[in-house]
């Protein structure tokens, strides 16, 4: 399906590529290999903050695999990033060639303390981390290659049964709200409607 700009939602512009690129069925994301956690994460600094008023919970979840001491959690360094809520980031460290919140079954212990508390998965895990393959980059909304041809899960097909948009429901929802993602369906419907037109 051919897609010249993609919509405005939300204030965010959404990426012709969500709608144009997609999975084969029972593949895509939701196949998961966590192997986009091998190199860590970009955290806006409230997340950081947040995830460090959880350090106690979180460190139960991890193993031996894994660093238990919080102030090697994140890196020193702060950077500077609009695409972030507050303007700032930061990375978390990777310990034993994973990120540190990753444990050896592949599981982020961020997630883990917070279903343990009852809580929804993403309450406490970073937004970048929730998103990907999906990512925001100069307010656009579009696909991350980092892991293209590499790994089944994050890897997108020109030919699809189900459009890159539709595989990350969950994730462009929490982004957009559920408003937010049928402005989504509605404009995939139209460009439908358009194609199949053109066709006859
Ligand atoms: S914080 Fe959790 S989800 Fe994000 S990169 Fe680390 S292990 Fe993966």
């Amino acid at each position: 399906m051919s897609t010249a700009s993609g919509p405005q939602v939300k204030g965010y512009r959404i990426s012709p590529e969500l709608f144009s690129t997609g999975f084969e069925k029972e593949s895509g994301p939701c196949r998961c290999s966590s192997n986009c956690c091998s190199g860590g994460v970009y955290a806006d600094l409230s997340e950081r903050d947040q995830i460090l008023a959880q350090k106690e919970k979180i460190k139960q979840q991890m193993d031996d695999t894994q660093n238990r001491d919080d102030r090697q959690w994140f890196e020193a360094e702060i950077g500077q990033d609009a695409d972030f809520r507050s303007g700032q980031c930061i990375g978390t460290m990777v310990h034993n060639d994973k990120c540190v919140f990753l444990n050896a079954k592949g599981h982020c212990s961020i997630q883990l303390a917070a279903v343990a508390e009852g809580l929804d998965r993403w309450t406490w895990k970073p937004l970048f981390c929730i998103l990907f393959p999906v990512e925001i980059t100069n307010n656009v909304v579009g696909f991350d290659p980092l892991l293209q041809d590499e790994r089944p899960c994050c890897s997108t097909r020109n030919e699809f049964d189900v459009p890159l948009y539709q595989a990350c429901k969950d994730e462009l929802t929490h982004l957009l709200g559920s408003d937010g993602f049928a402005q989504l369906d509605e404009y995939y419907a139209g460009l439908a409607k358009k194609n199949s037109s053109r066709n006859i």
